[in-house]
């Protein structure tokens, strides 16, 4: 099974600090100050994004990094984060270069670019692992990216400073419900996955009526 992970508002999030402004001054989070292009850049990682990254080389057989932005902004975010202790574990890191572009859409009229698994799957060396539609899973902040592959995708929320997240936990606990002890596990036959943290919210509700 091949996980596909989106970085920019799905793992981390980053503000360009302006003159004199300090990380203290906008978050009282875990942040680092980083300088890139000449600009101090503060990335902050997400909650939970230590034990997410834990679970998911442990479960998923190929996990891998497929980001929008450009190649020497996400080698800097892997560089200052805990991202660089996977670094070499991701089965392949991607950038905006290998997304597609979307013209002309019911949906989407303008032109824009979307994450094409179909890439992916036409590759005779991810072929003779295994990896097909069937066992391919990509999280993204952004539905658009997965327009051709919606089965195949789970949409998180954008990650955003200073808020309490803990979509990475409730993330960890849909993959144990519905993956572990199933090897035929498909993403594609899930109900309502694009919901799944609204059921995890029903449940709480559920379970705070039982305590009464
Ligand atoms: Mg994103």
């Amino acid at each position: 099974m091949l996980l596909i992970l989106d970085m920019d508002e799905t793992l981390i999030t980053n503000k360009t600090l302006k003159f004199r402004e300090s990380i203290e001054q906008i978050t009282n989070e875990d942040a680092v100050e980083t300088v890139f292009k000449e600009e101090r850049i503060a990335i902050f990682q997400r909650e939970y994004l230590k034990e997410f990254l834990q679970f998911v080389f442990n479960q998923f057989k190929y996990v891998a990094l497929w980001s929008s932005a450009n190649k020497s902004w996400i080698k800097h975010v892997i560089d200052n984060t805990i991202l660089s202790e996977y670094e070499n574990k991701f089965i392949f890191i991607w950038s905006g270069e290998k997304t597609s572009i979307l013209r002309n859409t019911v949906r989407y009229p303008y032109m824009t670019r979307c994450k094409k698994l179909k890439k992916i799957w036409r590759q005779k060396k991810y072929k003779d692992l295994g990896i097909g539609k069937h066992n391919t899973i990509i999280v993204d902040d952004i539905s658009k990216n997965f327009v051709l592959n919606y089965g195949n995708g789970i949409l998180i929320n954008e990650y955003k400073i200073n808020t309490k997240d803990n979509s990475l936990l409730l993330l960890i606990e849909f993959f144990k419900k519905n993956l572990l002890n199933n090897p035929n596990f498909d993403i594609r036959k899930v109900q309502n996955k694009n919901n799944w943290f609204r059921l995890f919210d029903e449940k709480d509700k559920n379970d705070q009526g039982n305590c009464t």
